[in-house]
């Protein structure tokens, strides 16, 4: 008898032709994601399997994080024999209580016993060995799955996995991370369609101070471990920041401010080869998230721009920030940029054509390339 987990995957079964080369980038993912713990993994049957490791909880933590993966079981392999496979099914009840059902799955028709003699025989196995434990066919508390394939799987329980499409097929990106809640939990629901990403932040020492640097370090490390690393790009933003300040129309400060932060962005995501940009906007949230707000950061870009979170409200955006980690980091009260000159009355419904005028002292060129040329790239 050996442990052994099973992963199951999600959306690559839409997959026609491009399913097999999925197959391999999600294969692979999971041995990245197992690396240095010694455990083997292998594909077989519409299954990955990991085996030969020590640790189920830090195997299961490691595993449950690859994107593209469905849920996993922690599960006993054993020969497939009826006495071994009773054995393990008391070992995976020992602890149990409450109400189960034993679910018996024969794919290798060989096998003497059919599935429903086996899940009789051994329900009844398992009720003389534990007697916390009751039948419930219909709604049972644990379900006792036995599975005979090329060799006998019995488990009992289903961890969910990250979900969505594997690291890698699903090309480049470049996140506009600030230290808020929003925009970690936007570059985490593109990263899980499969797409790599790097982050941008946008600093404006003095105004901003070293704890809101650490602060985003901190959260661009916790995405890089979803995504097997990151690059993030620090960009210094003081100087287009003081001379949109001085030049502008205050009302439309923080539009024009979003629109550097995009030209920028722009540049940038060229440097990393990325597709797109991923903000973490919501529809009317603030200011700046009009619809005639984006309307007119939108215009900036020659990528399409991803908002991940455009339909979503402010308290179900925590929630994702709290199942990935996230949350506890994204409050803790440090200063980003934009809110160093945030205007007392900002504009809720700009117009496009208005804006050339109101960044007409700039000049714009310049200060993108100087932001670009004083950027810091830092590898997690
Ligand atoms: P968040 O909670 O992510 O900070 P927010 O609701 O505070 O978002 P804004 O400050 O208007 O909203 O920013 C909108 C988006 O612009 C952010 O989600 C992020 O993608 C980007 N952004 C804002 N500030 C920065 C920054 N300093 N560096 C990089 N991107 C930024
Ligand atoms: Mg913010």
């Amino acid at each position: 008898m050996r442990k052994v987990l099973l992963v199951r995957f999600g959306e690559v079964y839409l997959k026609g032709l491009n399913r097999s080369s999925f197959l391999k980038i999600l294969t692979d993912n999971v041995k990245k994601a197992v690396k240095g713990t010694g455990a083997s993994v292998w594909l077989a049957d519409s299954r990955i399997y990991v085996a030969e490791f020590e640790d189920m909880d830090d195997i299961v933590n490691r595993v449950k994080k690859v994107f593209g993966l469905y849920s996993v079981s922690p599960a006993y392999e054993v020969d497939k024999d009826f006495e071994e496979i009773s054995k393990a099914c008391l070992e995976v009840c020992k602890d149990l209580s409450g109400t189960f059902k034993v679910l018996a799955r024969r794919s290798d028709k060989s096998f003497p016993i059919n599935s429903m003699d086996m899940a009789v025989e051994l329900g009844g196995r398992i009720l003389d060995a534990n007697s916390q434990l009751k039948v419930d066919v219909h709604k049972p508390e644990h379900k006792v799955c036995v599975e005979v394939r090329d060799h006998a799987y019995v488990y009992s329980g289903e961890i969910m996995a990250a979900g969505g499409l594997p690291m890698g097929t699903g090309g480049k990106a470049a996140l506009l991370l600030s230290g808020g809640i929003d925009s970690p939990v936007a570059g985490y629901q593109i990263m899980r369609r499969g797409v790599r990403m790097c982050a941008i932040h946008f600093m404006s020492p003095p105004y901003t101070g070293e704890l809101a640097r650490e602060k985003v370090v901190t959260l661009a490390k916790m995405l890089a471990a979803y995504s097997g690393g990151m690059r993030v790009y620090m960009v210094p933003f003081t100087k287009c920041q003081l001379e949109i300040h001085e030049k502008c129309p205050e009302e439309l400060g923080t539009l024009i401010t979003r629109r550097f932060m995009m030209r920028i962005a722009c540049k940038l995501a060229k440097d990393f080869g990325a597709q797109a940009l991923v903000t973490g906007e919501s529809l009317g949230q603030v200011a700046s998230q009009t619809m005639e707000a984006i309307g007119c950061t939108d215009e900036i870009s020659d990528i399409p721009v991803f908002r991940p979170l455009i339909g979503l409200d402010k308290i179900e955006i925590i929630r994702i920030a709290e199942k990935i980690g996230t949350y506890e980091t994204s409050i803790l009260p440090y200063e980003d940029c934009c809110t160093v000159f945030t205007p007392r009355h900002p504009m809720t419904r700009p117009k496009k054509s208005g804006m050339p005028k109101a960044e007409a002292r700039l000049d714009i060129d310049a200060l993108v390339d100087e932001a670009v040329a004083g950027t810091e790239k830092l590898i997690f």
